[in-house]
């Protein structure tokens, strides 16, 4: 039997909460009290603020297409900065702390630059570093590929990084700790009316991730299921209890059994997608694959009775997406169309993608505000609208109305309400009527 003594704990701050100096002081009390609790803790750090923002942005001041191991050596600082300053608040508090990089934490990676893939963590020094008595702070983000390179690994990888750090010390608990009192029905930030979940199924975090919920990087999620990581995200600077994360396996799984009535979890959105057209073969050459190596791809689709091929990529690791686009269309011009300035909402919920109403009221919740479509996916987990940036803040708004603050009702009782597509009026991107199949398949 585990001593409590010996119990560790991984909380993560994001960067919001180590924007100045206050923030990294209370974070750093934090850390303090839990240690007195008896914990031995270590702590992963996000950079400060919008730090990682503000490096890309010189980054992209000085190379149109920055050389991606020089990305992440740049960017890589961030987050030892704030390990440092967030260490030295610690030992001001008279609690012996250290800061470690990703290598001295023994985080392998992959080899691919910005968007690198753990493959083991080696906790070797961070185990010898807690029976010292200290303190831990760690910086996110960040590995070393088996080259001996600086990787990242990912935006939002810090969240990453705890869920793995936690799985290899056996942590009891895994705490993200942000701005948002937990996760929501929809980013609270810009949806008032969203709510708080309590408690929220890890395929369905991992679905609200992957479709733009910056609360949980959706990797990490999936490193937490899959190593029975006991996952919670919480406000830093409140008690209230936040949401847990639940997993098969984990604890109150176990205990519990909660079908959940209505079955829509919540609604997310992304602002980050590249369009991709191949429509000649002959430009799938080793240059396009070196091209796009190591980025996200969010949604394919076979157009045109698979004459083409479309792909749309998250341009989060990209400094300056339209400068990618131009110079894909200037290499291989006739063969491949690229535009950025897209993004996706996406109603989130079990089975939700299975159902035919809840496919076609999304659609119509996106018509009646005349949001064109680009493109329509659904999966059993997910339904999501490809549209323009700057529709993606409505069209949330529009999925939480119907699916979050008016129900997710019974498939009859709706059924009056659809109103006649024509009546509707709605238009897609090329000004055609929107409907099932009108601008894609789904
Ligand atoms: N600082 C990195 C970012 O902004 C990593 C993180 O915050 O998790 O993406
Ligand atoms: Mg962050």
């Amino acid at each position: 039997m585990v001593q409590r003594a010996q119990r560790i704990l991984v909380r993560k701050y994001g960067g919001t909460s180590l924007a100045d100096a206050e923030s990294i002081r209370r974070a750093a009390l934090q850390s303090v009290e839990a240690k007195r609790q008896g914990w031995r803790v270590v702590v992963v750090v996000s950079a400060c603020g919008d730090s990682t923002d503000l490096l890309m942005e010189r980054a992209k001041q000085l190379a149109s297409d920055p050389d991606r191991r020089e990305l992440d050596a740049l960017l890589s600082s961030g987050e030892q900065a704030s390990a440092a300053l967030l260490s030295m608040a610690i030992v001001d508090l008279g609690q012996p702390a250290i800061s470690l990089t990703g290598a001295q934490c023994g985080i392998i990676t992959n080899d691919v630059h910005c968007n690198a893939r753990i493959l083991e963590v080696r906790p070797g020094r961070i185990l010898r570093e807690l029976e010292e008595g200290r303190i831990v702070v760690a910086t996110g983000f960040q590995g070393l590929s088996l080259a001996g390179e600086v990787t990242t690994l990912g935006r939002g990888g810090s969240d990453t990084s705890a869920v793995a750090l936690a799985a290899a010390l056996k942590a009891e608990d895994c705490q993200i700790l942000t701005d948002v009192e937990g996760v929501y029905s929809g980013d609270p930030r810009k949806l008032p009316q969203a709510r708080r979940l309590s408690i929220l199924d890890s395929r369905e975090m991992q679905e609200l991730s992957q479709h733009g919920a910056q609360v949980l990087k959706g990797e990490a999620v999936e490193f937490a299921a899959d190593n029975r990581v006991s996952l919670t995200v919480q406000s830093s600077a409140s008690a209230e209890p936040g949401t847990r994360i639940d997993s098969e396996g984990t604890e109150s799984s176990a205990e519990i059994f909660r079908p959940r009535h209505p079955p829509v979890a919540g609604v997310a959105g992304r602002h980050d997608l590249l369009e991709i057209r191949i429509s000649d073969w002959a430009c799938l050459n080793a240059e396009l694959l070196s091209q796009l190596r190591g980025y996200d791809l969010v949604f394919s689709e076979w157009s045109d009775g698979g004459d083409s091929l479309r792909l749309f990529i998250s341009t989060q690791e990209i400094p300056d997406p339209p400068a990618l686009a131009s110079e894909l269309e200037r290499r291989f011009r006739g063969r491949l169309a690229a535009a950025d300035g897209f993004g996706a909402v996406s109603v989130v919920g079990f089975g939700v993608g299975s159902r035919p109403h809840a496919l076609l009221r999304a659609t119509l919740a996106l018509g009646r505000c005349e949001i064109p479509i680009r493109a329509a996916f659904a999966s059993r987990g997910a339904i999501s609208f490809v549209v323009a940036v700057s529709h993606v803040d409505e069209g949330m708004a529009a999925l939480h109305r119907r699916f979050v603050e008016e129900g997710d009702d019974s498939e009859s009782s709706a059924e009056g309400r659809i109103p006649n597509p024509e009546q509707a009026e709605l238009k897609g991107a090329s000004g055609r009527p929107v409907g099932v199949g009108a601008e894609s398949d789904v």
